[in-house]
């Protein structure tokens, strides 16, 4: 093992930042608000400093989160850019291949993998480090980086509902309504976007829903996408609904994906990065994920339930 490397200080990566001329800024795969909102407003942040920046990902970004882009999608990193990575706990993680300059991050299991690393787990988004490069470099946020970083912020509090939610949070969102913000029209713009299939197959996850003790899960198989015409990442929206069950601690998402199945976990109290990590994932404490590899959802459940047994009162249900 090496030695983990030291975080860098807001004031060196403003130094870094300066002295930059052409960026590729990414963000990890399965992208959310924070991602491409945090890696939209950096690359706003370059250009006010007189870099060429461009955003780059190797997936699409899905509809609802388009319109934050700066320019097209770019698929990858152009030659002779610096890659600069946010939002994004590990390397293998990023949306395009290359050597990350600078990681920009709030994951707590962050290994600090690029040359210059700014990472702070108490940050709710990526966005708030990104807000404070603004405040550091005294460059204004303009209209559109401050919807970005709006975006980012709401995404990761689950809409300033989750524990991760600061005082700090609210003055940051105060300055970025200053900025123009509309939150009506952010609201618009990021929920009332869902299609048919979307809304068929968050009902499906909530229909097949299991409660044991503390615990619910739901799983969602290739039968269930075929039955409604919707993806793996549309049926992840029921995730925030698992929730509203009284006296459950830990939810959990199972999908079947080509390798096998992806988990998404939320929790209230239970440190399910951890649990994530058993499985080869990661994540934050609260919220986390992982894939396990040629397993069908309901044999992931049996496992999953096998390692939440550990933490957690399953009602002697199994
Ligand atoms: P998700 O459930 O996909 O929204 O992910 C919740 C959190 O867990 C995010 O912070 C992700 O970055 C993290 N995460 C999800 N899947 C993985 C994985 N396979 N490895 C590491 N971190 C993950
Ligand atoms: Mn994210
Ligand atoms: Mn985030």
């Amino acid at each position: 093992m090496t030695t983990r490397a030291e975080v860098n200080t807001p004031a060196e990566v403003a130094a870094f930042l300066k002295g930059i001329s052409r960026a590729a800024v990414t963000t990890h795969t399965g992208v959310d608000g924070d991602a491409v909102g945090s890696a939209v407003a950096l690359v706003y942040l370059l250009r006010r400093l007189g870099a060429e920046a461009v955003f780059c990902h190797g997936e699409p970004v899905p509809e609802y989160l388009r319109w934050l882009l700066p320019h097209e999608q770019l698929f990858e990193a152009p030659e002779g850019y610096d890659l600069l990575v946010v939002d994004t706990s590990r390397a293998d993680r990023a949306g395009v291949g290359g050597t990350p300059r600078l990681n920009i991050d709030h994951h707590e299991d962050n290994p600090l993998y690029a040359e210059y690393n700014l990472v702070n787990p108490r940050a709710a988004a990526s966005a708030e480090i990104v807000y404070d490069l603004y405040l550091e470099l005294g460059v204004e946020v303009e209209k559109p980086a401050a919807e970005a970083l709006y975006t980012a912020i709401r995404t990761d509090t689950g809409g300033f509902r989750f524990r991760n939610v600061s005082p700090r949070a609210h003055e940051i969102v105060a300055e970025l309504m200053r900025a123009g913000v509309v939150p009506a029209e952010m609201y618009d713009r990021l929920n009332r976007t869902a299609t048919i299939e979307q809304l068929n197959i968050v009902g499906l996850c909530l229909a097949k829903a299991r409660r044991y003790g503390e615990v619910v899960v739901t799983t969602i198989e290739n039968e269930d996408y075929e039955r409604t015409g919707a993806t793996e990442l549309d049926s992840k929206e029921a995730i925030d609904y698992l929730r509203s069950v009284a006296g459950v601690d830990v939810v959990a998402h199972l999908r079947e994906v080509p390798e096998g199945t992806k988990a998404s976990l939320r929790s209230e109290a239970v440190d399910v990065g951890e649990i994530a990590r058993r499985f080869g994932g990661g994540g934050h404490r609260l919220a986390a994920g992982y894939t396990v590899e040629g397993v069908r959802p309901e044999k992931a459940k049996e496992m999953l339930l096998a390692e939440l047994a550990r933490v957690v009162d399953l009602g002697g249900a199994r």
